[in-house]
């Protein structure tokens, strides 16, 4: 028995996210993300490792685009073999790969016109990396599987999908290679999220396996847990709405809207907000919402409970979901307060930006931020505490309140992580320290290394390794 692994992303940087496993004749690509990392986006023209045509299954952790952005490409060069995830995930990544194909078919002509302009050449092809035929092309391979219901992929391959409690529907999953009396565990952690969250479930932890394959994203930090982030939503609604301005909220379309819908849902049954109207004003996040309405058996217990007594959290009053462009416009028309929660979550497109013209000026508005902003980005420019910005090519002052609300993560942090591994009742043959700079994924290694003894391994960028 030879089982063979190639890092081909997530390797000491975070998006990317693709590992070749190879069990004798038997491939599989544990996730197929894009890389979105700026100075590695032109690996996402490079020809695969090895021909799509040759791999015979995929295994998708879950549907963030740096896990499954990549599927279209795949597919088109080549790729025939079925997509294994859950339900929710396949239909949450069907949604961001439809997404992700328009914006690369709009980023592709919006260069093309402007290098020629410049007469500048792009590092990468100036064509789509991928279109929306491409992406729909996908979908019929897509297969869907239930949490603890293992899938023969054959020659002795066994793969198992566990709750991973980062969005809904995600995964770890367990692959069992077996030949003969010898049999090997390998453990794919996917992206790990935090015990205690709203909505999802905590992530499943294991006993045994041989070989892990971790993420580190926040594999150098500890979150700091002392906000309580309703208590910060409830008065920022309630001192906008007494000063007569509204609050927008960037968010990103899958967990964070919905998270933030929870919260106020909460605040709204506690009596500690009053009715307001709220807007849903991303396509995309009232898409995914309907798949999390459809989908309560992955809800923990709390939201479960919860659903039992108040119906749907998602048909919470004052509540719309603004669909087309003309509703989304009607939405700055309404004599405030109205709360906007739009996307882009960084502000770089979407409808946020539309609602930031009108509000960012007002002093009694309230721009109100709940996840990570990168460097480089409108919303980094804003919650830096810039005077003036530029959206959509014209110059505001910022004068609206911006608050930060640093609680909402979806990642587990360093010890947590430890805490999962530690779940493991025997040492594993070795750890591979994945997804996170290598920074991050460096000092997560270390600490694993000097908490536990056990070995430990921080691969790079198409490293291949043969595990035993
Ligand atoms: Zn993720």
């Amino acid at each position: 028995m030879q089982i063979k692994l190639q890092f081909l992303g997530a390797a000491q940087n975070v998006t990317g996210s693709r590992h070749l496993l190879q069990a004798d004749d038997t491939r599989m690509l544990v996730d197929c993300g894009l890389y979105q990392e700026r100075q590695f986006k032109a690996r996402n023209w490079d020809p695969f490792a090895v021909p799509p045509g040759s791999i015979d299954a995929v295994l998708l952790t879950h549907a963030h685009l740096d896990h499954c952005g990549l599927l279209p490409k795949l597919v088109r060069d080549g790729f025939k073999g079925k997509i294994y995830c859950t339900a929710a995930t396949s239909e949450i990544a069907q949604i961001i790969l439809l997404d992700s194909a328009k914006i690369q078919q709009e980023d592709a002509e919006y260069k093309r016109k402007r290098h020629k302009r410049e007469g500048r050449k792009s590092p990468y092809p100036e064509v789509p990396l991928y279109t929306t035929e491409d992406a729909e092309a996908c979908f019929p391979l897509f297969s869907q599987v239930e949490y603890r219901k293992s899938i023969d992929i054959g020659d002795g391959v066994e793969a198992t999908f566990y709750d991973a409690g980062h969005v809904l529907g995600s995964s770890i999953i367990r692959v069992k290679v077996r030949q003969d009396v010898q049999e090997r565990i390998i453990l794919f952690s996917g992206d790990i999220g935090r015990p205690d969250r709203p909505i999802v479930c905590d992530p499943t932890v294991f006993d045994r396996a041989d070989y892990v394959f971790i993420e580190s994203t926040y594999g150098d930090r500890v979150h700091e847990d002392t906000e309580d982030i309703k208590k910060l939503i409830g008065d920022v609604i309630n001192s906008t709405r007494k000063a007569g301005g509204n609050v927008i909220v960037p968010s990103f379309a899958l967990e964070r809207s919905q998270e933030v819908l929870y919260y106020i849902n909460e605040l709204l049954l506690e009596g500690t907000i009053d009715r307001l109207k709220i807007f849903l004003d991303s396509p995309m996040a009232t898409r995914i919402t309907s798949v999390f309405k459809h989908h309560a058996e992955l809800f923990d217990k709390k939201m479960t409970e919860f659903v039992k007594r108040h119906k749907s959290l998602f048909d919470l009053p004052g509540l719309e979901l603004a669909g087309s462009a003309e509703e989304s416009k009607a939405i700055n028309r309404i004599k405030g307060p109205v709360m906007v929660i739009a996307g882009s979550g960084m502000c770089t497109g979407g409808r946020v930006k539309y609602h930031l013209v009108n509000n960012i000026s007002r002093p009694d508005s309230t721009i109100m931020f709940v996840g990570y902003q990168a460097t480089g980005t409108l919303g980094r420019r804003i919650v830096d505490g810039e005077k003036e910005v530029r959206i959509l090519g014209q110059k505001y002052q910022v004068k609206a309140r911006v608050v930060r609300i640093h609680g909402f993560s979806a990642h587990a942090d360093r010890n947590e992580l430890l805490e999962w591994l530690r779940e493991l009742e025997a040492p594993p043959r070795r750890v591979f320290v994945v997804h996170g700079e290598t920074e991050s994924a460096c000092s997560f290694g270390d600490y694993v290394r000097e908490q536990t003894g056990w070995e430990v391994a921080v691969p790079a960028y198409q490293d291949e390794i043969i595990l035993d």
